[in-house]
Order: C-alpha cells, then sequence, then structure tokens
C-alpha cells in the first residue's frame, strides 16, 4: 500500500487535475494506492471567509460562494465527458445550493460558531475528491471514492479536531481490507466526531489525513505532491536562494514544520515516524525531480543547520518580578493558564536570577493570555511581588534547525552575530536542550531580512549578497558606476561577492529598485526614474530593510552628509567619499564612528584623504598594531600640487587652475582647494584618526591667496586672479631664486595642526613629487627618522572612484 497526497495547488484547475491522474495512474501500476486531495487551491479561503462575511451581515458572501460553484462547474465540464457530466454538475449545484442555504441562516442570526465553519469548509475537500475521482473513472481507471468523515474519527474541537487514533485506526484496517480496490480516493483535511458530525483537522490538514491513514495501513511510503520539488533549505517566497533539502530526518522535518516551513502541515509527520514509514516530498509540475525523502536517521552528510524557518504573527509575553525569585510553582502556574484557555505555547525562556519567564504565543491569543496569566497571579500583583504581565506584539520567530548542530559549537554564536551585523534585534532566544532548533525571537518587518542572513550564513558558503544605494552620479559617481559594472562578474567569482545596486540618486532624480538596477542601463533608468527627495530616498533605504545594505556618498553635500547618523543607526554602512561629515565638529565626527561600532557597521571614508592612496588605511593599520604617531607631513591637495608643479609664469596662474578644474582634480568650487581649506580638513581627519580631538578653528593656514580673489562667484574668483597675476608670478620667482619649489605642505606635530605654502629644496623629502600626485610621510615611534611613505596620484575621478570601490569591498566583508 502506498498513499498519495495532492495538495491545493495541484488540484487548482482542470489542466492541473490532469497531471494528478497521470501521476496516479502511473503510481497504481506499482502498489495498492490511496490517494488523498485537498480542495481546489483557494477554495477553503473563499469558503471562510464567505462564513466570515456572512456572520458580520455582508451580503456579498454570495459573491465568494458563486466562484466557488464556478470554479467546480468549470472543472467538471472542462474533465468530464459531456454526456457523464449531468450527474456531476447536479451535485456541484446541490452542494453550492446547501452552502447557500446555510450561510443565509448565519447571515440572518449573525452568528458563526466553528461547528458551522467546518461544515462548511468541508464541502472543499468534499467536491474536489469527487470530482477527480470522476474524472479517473471517465479516463477507464477503477478507483473506490470513500468520504473520510466515516474513517478519521476525532473529538469535537471543531477547526482543529483532535484524532481518537484507536477508534480511526479500526475503521480504516477494516475498510481497506475489506475492499478489493486497487485504488482509493479520499479528501482530506475532513473528519467526524463520535456523533458523525463534521470536523476538520485544521488548515493545511490534508497531509496530516493522508499520513494517519498511511500509519493504520501500515504504507511502504507516503508521498506528498505539491507545487515544489521539496522541503527547500528556507521559505522559497522569502530567500531567493532557497534549494531543495535531498534528506531529512523526521525530527529536523517536524522542527521545521513547527517553527513555519508551510511545505508540511506539522501533526503529519508524528503517525509515519511511529511506522518508520518513509515520506517523499514530490513536485507535481516536475515529477521527475528527485523531491525530499524524509526518513528516520539524520543524514550525516550536507549541511549542519538543515533548514531555516519563520513564524510570523507571535507575541511575546514576559511575567516579571523579585518575588519570583527561588519561588517553586510560578512556572507551573503560568503555564497552567495558559494551557487551560488551550493557549499554545510556541516558546519558553527563562531567565537564570529567575526574575523573568518569556514565553510566545500566537498575537491572537494574547489578550485572553493576559487576562488569564494576570487573574492567576491577581494576589502577587496585588502585593506587587510579581509585574501584570507585558505583552509585545508584531514579532516573528527565525529559527534554525539541524540535528547535527549539537556536535558543533558555535552555531549559536554565528547565527546572532550574522543579525547582529544586520541590525535584526534579537529581543528572546530559545535553543531546546536537544539542540535541534535554535530560535530568536525579532521584530515582524526584519524576518526577509534575517531569514536571507541566516541563509547567507549557512548555506550560501558560495557568496554573500551586498546592497548598494549611491548619491551622487557627479563626476566620481559615474565612474563608480561604471567601475562597478565591469568588476560584477570579477567580485561574484574571486571574491564571493554579489553586488547589487538598489539605489541611485542624484540632485535631480532618484531610482529605487529592489531587484537591482542594471548597471549598464542606469542612466536611462533614473532619468525616468522619480523626482529626487534625500528624505525619501533615505526612507527608502531604511524600509526596503535588505542585508548587507551600504549607502555610498559620493556628492559634496552637507546635507547628504547629515544622514549618515540615521542610517548607520540602522547597521547601514556609509561609505563617504564626501568629507563634509568627518570634518565637520569632532563630536559629529566621534558620533558617527561611535555608532558604526555601537551598530555593527562600517563608517569608512578613505577616499577623503589622497583620493584612492591607501593613507587612513596605513594609519589606522599602524595604530591598530601599536605604533603610535609622532609627526606628518604631507601634501594633500592634488590640485595646488599640479597647479604649482605647472605654474612658472609662462601661462597664467588663472589658466592653470582652470586647467585643473576642467581635469577635474579641483572641488567643484576650486577655491576650497585654493585657499587650503581642502587642505585643512584632510589634515584634521588625519589627525583625528592618530587620535587627536582636534577642530578646524584650531589649525592655522598660512593662505597665499589674496584676499580679492575670494569673494563672489566663481567667474569673479577667475577673473580676479587673472588681476593677481604679479602676486602669483612673485610667489614663484622667490621659490626659484631660493631653488625651491613652491609646495602647499600640511603638518601635524605634538598636537598642532598647520598648512601653508613654503619653499622645498631639492633634497626634502617633498621636492620631487609631480602631476597632482599627494604625499605622506608619517613619523612614528616604529619609523623615527625615516617615515613610512605613501605617494601617488592623489586626485582625479577614476582613482577617487576607485579608492571608494576598495571601501565598498571592505564594508562588505
Ligand atoms: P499544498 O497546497 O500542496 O499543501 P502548501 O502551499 O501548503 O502546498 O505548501 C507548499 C508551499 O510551502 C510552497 O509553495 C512554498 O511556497 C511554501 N514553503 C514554505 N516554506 C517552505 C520550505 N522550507 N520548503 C518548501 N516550501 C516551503
Ligand atoms: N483545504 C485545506 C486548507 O486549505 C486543507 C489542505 O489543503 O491541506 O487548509
Ligand atoms: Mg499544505
Amino acid at each position: 500500500m502506498q498513499v498519495l497526497k495532492f495538495g491545493g495547488t495541484s488540484v487548482a484547475n482542470a489542466e492541473n487535475i490532469r497531471k494528478v491522474v497521470s501521476i496516479v495512474t502511473a503510481a497504481k501500476q506499482k502498489d495498492k494506492t490511496i490517494v488523498v486531495v485537498s480542495a481546489l487551491g483557494g477554495v477553503t479561503d473563499l469558503l471562510l471567509s464567505a462564513s466570515s462575511l456572512a456572520a458580520e451581515g455582508d451580503d456579498s458572501y454570495k459573491e465568494k460562494l458563486a466562484v466557488v460553484e464556478q470554479r467546480h462547474l468549470e472543472a467538471v465540464k472542462q474533465l468530464i465527458p459531456v454526456a457523464q457530466q449531468s450527474q456531476l454538475l447536479s451535485l456541484v449545484k446541490k452542494s453550492c445550493n446547501e452552502l447557500e442555504d446555510i450561510c443565509s441562516g448565519i447571515y440572518l442570526l449573525r452568528e458563526l460558531t466553528t461547528r458551522s465553519k467546518d461544515r462548511i469548509a468541508s464541502y472543499g475537500e468534499w467536491l474536489s475528491s469527487r470530482i477527480i475521482a470522476e474524472t479517473i473513472l471517465s479516463n477507464g481507471v477503477e478507483v473506490a471514492w470513500k468520504d473520510s468523515r466515516e474513517l478519521i474519527i476525532t473529538n469535537s474541537n471543531y477547526t482543529a479536531a483532535e484524532v481518537d487514533f484507536t477508534a480511526t485506526a479500526e475503521k480504516v484496517r477494516q475498510y481497506f481490507s475489506s475492499s478489493e480496490a486497487g485504488l482509493f480516493l479520499l479528501p482530506g483535511f475532513i473528519s467526524a466526531d463520535k456523533k458523525g458530525i463534521t470536523t476538520t483537522l485544521g488548515r493545511g490538514g490534508s497531509d496530516y489525513t493522508a499520513a494517519i491513514l498511511a500509519a493504520c495501513v501500515d504504507a511502504v511510503n507516503l508521498e506528498i505532491w505539491t507545487d515544489v520539488s521539496g522541503m527547500m533549505t528556507a521559505d522559497p517566497r522569502l530567500t531567493a536562494n532557497a534549494r531543495i533539502i535531498p534528506r531529512i530526518s523526521y525530527q529536523e522535518a517536524m522542527e521545521l514544520s513547527h517553527f513555519g516551513a508551510k511545505v508540511i502541515y506539522p501533526p503529519t509527520i508524528q503517525p509515519v515516524m511511529n511506522k518508520r514509514i518513509p515520506v517523499w516530498i514530490k513536485n507535481t509540475f516536475a515529477p521527475q525531480d528527485e523531491g525530499t525523502l524524509i526518513e528516520a536517521a539524520a543524514s550525516k552528510t550536507g549541511n549542519i543547520v538543515r533548514g531555516i524557518s519563520s513564524i510570523n504573527n507571535i507575541a511575546l509575553l514576559s511575567l516579571e518580578g523579585s518575588g519570583m525569585i527561588g519561588i517553586p510553582g510560578f512556572s507551573k502556574r503560568l503555564f497552567e493558564a495558559l494551557s487551560n484557555e488551550r493557549i499554545n505555547v510556541i516558546l519558553i525562556t527563562q531567565s537564570s536570577s529567575e526574575h523573568s519567564i518569556c514565553v510566545a504565543v500566537d498575537s491572537s491569543a494574547a489578550a485572553l493570555a493576559k487576562q488569564v496569566v494576570d487573574a492567576a497571579f491577581a494576589n502577587e500583583i496585588t502585593l506587587q511581588k510579581v509585574e501584570p504581565l507585558t505583552i509585545e506584539n508584531e514579532l516573528s520567530v527565525a529559527a534554525l534547525v539541524g540535528e547535527n548542530m549539537k556536535s558543533h559549537p558555535g552555531i549559536s554564536g554565528r547565527m546572532f552575530s550574522a543579525m547582529g551585523k544586520n541590525g535584526v534585534n534579537i529581543r528572546a532566544i530559545a535553543q531546546g536542550s536537544s539542540e535541534k532548533n535554535i530560535s530568536a525571537v525579532i521584530s515582524t518587518k526584519d524576518v526577509r531580512k534575517a531569514i536571507n542572513v541566516l541563509h547567507e550564513e549557512f548555506f550560501e558558503t558560495t557568496y554573500k549578497q551586498v546592497n548598494l544605494f549611491i548619491a551622487g552620479t557627479g563626476n566620481v559617481g559615474a565612474k563608480l558606476l561604471g567601475q562597478l559594472q565591469k568588476q560584477l562578474g570579477f567580485l561574484q567569482q574571486q571574491m564571493k561577492l554579489q553586488v547589487r545596486l538598489v539605489g541611485v540618486s542624484n540632485s535631480r532624480k532618484m531610482l529605487l529598485k529592489e531587484e537591482g538596477i542594471n548597471l549598464e542601463k542606469w542612466k536611462g533608468e533614473l532619468e525616468n526614474g522619480e523626482s529626487a527627495s534625500l528624505e525619501s530616498f533615505v526612507e527608502g533605504i531604511i524600509s526596503r530593510n535588505l542585508r548587507n545594505s551600504i549607502f555610498v556618498d559620493v556628492t559634496a553635500n552637507d546635507k547628504v552628509a547629515a544622514v549618515y547618523d540615521k542610517l548607520l543607526q540602522k547597521s547601514i554602512s556609509v561609505v563617504a567619499c564626501n568629507k563634509i561629515a568627518a570634518s565637520s565638529a569632532y563630536e559629529q565626527y566621534k558620533r558617527l564612528k561611535d555608532l558604526a561600532n555601537e551598530f555593527n557597521c562600517q563608517f569608512l571614508f578613505e577616499t577623503n584623504v589622497g583620493a584612492a592612496l591607501p593613507i587612513i588605511g596605513t594609519l589606522n593599520d599602524l595604530l591598530r598594531s601599536g605604533d603610535r604617531v609622532n609627526r606628518i607631513d604631507a601634501v594633500l591637495s592634488g590640485t595646488l600640487n599640479f597647479v604649482f608643479n605647472n605654474y612658472d609664469g609662462s601661462r597664467p596662474f588663472a589658466e592653470v587652475v582652470k586647467q585643473a578644474q576642467d581635469e577635474g582634480y579641483t572641488e567643484p568650487d576650486p577655491r576650497l582647494d585654493l585657499s587650503g581649506t581642502d587642505v585643512m580638513r584632510k589634515i584634521m581627519i588625519l589627525a583625528r584618526e592618530a587620535g587627536e580631538k582636534i577642530e578646524m578653528n584650531e589649525i592655522s593656514n598660512e593662505s597665499f591667496m589674496p584676499e580679492s580673489c575670494m569673494q563672489g562667484s566663481v567667474a569673479d574668483f577667475y577673473a580676479a586672479m587673472a588681476k593677481e597675476e604679479k602676486h602669483f608670478k612673485a610667489l614663484f620667482d622667490n621659490a626659484a631664486k631660493a631653488g625651491c619649489k613652491l609646495k602647499f605642505v600640511a603638518t601635524f606635530n605634538n598636537g598642532k595642526a598647520a598648512v601653508g605654502l613654503q619653499h622645498i629644496d631639492p633634497a626634502h623629502n617633498l621636492y620631487h613629487l609631480y602631476g597632482k600626485d599627494n604625499i605622506v610621510l608619517f613619523y612614528t615611534e616604529r619609523y623615527p627618522e625615516q617615515p613610512m611613505v605613501v605617494k601617488g596620484a592623489g586626485a582625479g575621478a577614476e582613482v577617487t572612484a576607485s579608492g571608494v570601490f576598495a571601501d565598498i569591498i571592505r564594508a562588505s566583508r
């Protein structure tokens, strides 16, 4: 004997039912076969919603029932030859008239009992099973149809009836042993109590019907046919990367289904496990796929964590109070109060100080739970030994399942750290002593992210998904997007990083696309995006709540710098080419660094100093390894170095500055470079990274720019510089006379920072510095005389973009 169960999607319409018939026909050749079917997909929902509408006095219940009728009539017409249709069509009509009558009674009374609910829902399986049986018969295959209500006997706990296994086993054995048929077909889900009144086994209960029958007839096999090719490592609707688990133990399958894996109804495993009947999960739409085998022994091969699942609609109840310490019986009374009301406890934690007990229950039971628990502890509450029960809603449970987890230390550590890095706050934790399951209670809005993060951590050692949000598509931004596009393949193959651009914005337009923006077409897509709003861009990043999110600021805008705070607090890393934040008031700089620490993410701004040159990274490495900075000498302005390297009086100074701007080395307003302000910001950032609490106004600046050049617009600035040509020529001539070059030098020494134009003689370390290069000399305890030198191109969109890119990779890992 074998038992095959087909779920709602498998029998949703005529086309699918034909597939089912062909699977059944083939199976029957091998062995005596029992087939259990669900209602046509969606019909149970329609029936139950019709009954609720009727009870609310809403006569649109009739529309729902009309859909139910239509779907069944349609199926009959498509599946059964015309000449044989009439009997079945009138059966469908008669049933639907009965449903109308029942619902109209409910509508008039405005009263819906659980008993009526079961009666109404039972029509779904009853009709589907009749239609499928007739279809098989009309294909010339003999099949015996049997009403499950005559075999499966339960108590009268309507909508979730409990099976009387002794009575059921007797009826089932008697029926099947006395029949000669080789193929049986029965409705799932429905049963009857001792008085013969219809009950149901709970939503999704057709699986259970099949398992009960399999256990009672000692079937050799139970096959659950559904719309996926097996039990998967996580809910495929939450994780695109979920994959089929080839083999899993009964215990593991039970844990996974209890913790939300919808593919099998939780009670299903118990009866077949007791009889060691193997269970296969198979796909009606891909019967050739192997599927999942659920069996006795846990497979030692494969992943340590077998699967990840989640349950929504969880409420956390906490009972706390100093009076609880050391007094036995508190938890007993709590659980008694809950169980008297049949409130199912999903998870329990108790702190070792015994100050508090936390239990998770379904949200729908929370109000009742509070009522009964507060009543049970009324005395202690009055005496202030115990606080009234507190309830937290909108929670979910995320769980790791796997029997082999117990022999591998560190699983929970990895679980919590992966979630922590992504800002998933854990409200409570439970690990059964059998260690088949580790569960965490988290906010419902974090579920999708948490499941993906955990899936990545335990199943996708192959790669990690990184979600990017880029603000700014100017010089550097556009280059960065180009570099990303070129490197995507390499990052995936070599670095195991799957980088996805989810958001991009400039000052005019913005675009957010969770499935990812095509890096070849971002420009066009952004043009067609919505009008830019920094606030809604940030809101879009936060509300999407994607794992491994990184915000990249390639603007020079103070408003953009002001949003880091909010993002870091959501554990979203920030990579900034924008210097404004790191060079703002020390308190703000420090706050952002602290936030990154506190919320387990990164705040990186290597390109703030020397573009892509590894200056901040080198300084950090020196300090982390225990070195201390004595002095820093540096040329940190690519613009100024370019200008003084190219100016010898033969061309006007203003023209050389213009060239630097045209070639993309300057800040959008070149005065920030020429005035030395930009260099002040850079040396301040280095000083701060070296541990100095320093502000802009503490840095001395010997500006070489005449006052007249610093007023008005950028155009005014160029005009004024042209007028001051003599001044610039004199600066050059004086240096040349002394055999020196002009360099705009920044120093940090003994806690003091200064910037200014200096004469540099040929023997000096800073002399040989060409083009737009930067140089930094670190004099430290380990490098007291011969400094550690970092030197190279310190400006330009392409190199800056590559520095931002490197920070993105750093933040991803
Ligand atoms: P049926 O109607 O055949 O009983 P269900 O809808 O009850 O099917 O269950 C199958 C669905 O369960 C799949 O379509 C899938 O979306 C969902 N599901 C949730 N978690 C898992 C999981 N871990 N593995 C496979 N499917 C899962
Ligand atoms: N039809 C019932 C439901 O939708 C039972 C089942 O399909 O397993 O809950
Ligand atoms: Mg199901």
